[in-house]
């Protein structure tokens, strides 16, 4: 490490955004660049170890870090995890590095951000938070369905299917559109929960998985039908976009569009 003793350390969180290095921000590369370490989530592409070839680089979403994999039903394995994480931020930090805490999406989303900066502030060390294209922007842009609709869908809710207990819960139309991270495992459940909630059962639903990635797929549902996008998607991240956003543009997108190349996209039935 390269780390000049008496040069005051801090943490740069910098979002990698969904998937391909090359959809991080110029900001975030520019940060790479100038790390001593980089602790990082494994959702991020290996590929972006090319901007910071002289740092350090941890793997911080191994289970051995986690403790138990994220939304697992033992929440307190988990926080030792995240107990371990913010003490490496701190001690290298205070040493004197610049440490880069590189996030999966942005920081801000369902990130873990505020523990981080809790335990930084409360050692007194510098912070600057870089933001990163998030999954929900990643899938919008995969499936060319913006999430704002003119007249039709004026509010958009990041919301995740994962309580801290590992519960699923499932808002009450809190926005025209609704995006729900964490829920690739539970999609029935979030389908039964939703109509529950007073969705109905033909709003459209657009669930994406891997987005930003060259084997980004999409897959379009009525909400009634949710539970058939299970075997589609499994195992990948995922995120289920319900509501005015989640509705085709046009009847088709031009066969020549990279995304329509990249992408199967599965009718809506
Ligand atoms: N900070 C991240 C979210 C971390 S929570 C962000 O801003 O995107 C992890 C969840 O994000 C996953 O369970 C999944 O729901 C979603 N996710 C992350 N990457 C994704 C991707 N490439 N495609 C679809 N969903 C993704």
């Amino acid at each position: 490490m390269n780390a000049k003793r008496g040069s005051a350390g801090r943490v740069v969180f910098v979002g990698a955004g969904p998937g391909q290095a090359d959809l991080i921000t110029l900001r975030g590369a520019e940060r790479l660049r100038a790390a001593d370490l980089v602790l990082f989530d494994s959702l991020a592409d290996p590929a972006l170890r090319a901007f910071a070839p002289q740092a350090r680089w941890i793997d911080v979403g191994k289970r051995g870090f986690r403790g138990v994999p994220h939304g697992s039903s033992e929440p307190g394995a988990e926080n030792t995890g995240q107990a371990t994480i913010n003490a490496l931020l701190v001690k290298h930090a205070g040493e004197g590095s610049v440490v880069v805490r590189l996030k999966g999406g942005d920081p801000s989303v369902f990130g873990r951000l505020e523990e981080e900066l809790e335990a930084l502030a409360e050692a007194g060390i510098e912070t600057e938070v870089v933001p990163g294209v998030t999954a929900a922007l990643a899938a919008a842009a995969a499936t060319q369905r913006p999430l704002t609709r003119r007249g039709s869908g004026r509010s958009v809710a990041l919301t995740t299917a994962m309580t801290h207990d590992a519960g699923l819960v499932a808002g009450a139309g809190h926005a025209d559109t609704e995006v729900f991270y964490m829920a690739g495992k539970q999609l029935g459940a979030l389908g039964r929960k939703l109509a529950a909630a007073g969705w109905p059962g033909d709003v459209p639903v657009s669930v994406v998985s891997r987005a930003g990635w060259p084997d980004e797929l999409a897959s379009d549902h009525r909400l009634a039908g949710l539970a058939e996008a299970a075997v589609l998607h499994a195992g990948r991240p995922t995120v289920v976009v319900v509501g005015a956003g989640a509705g085709k543009i046009t009847a088709s997108i031009p066969s020549s569009s990279p995304a329509r190349a990249r992408q199967r996209v599965l009718p809506t039935p």
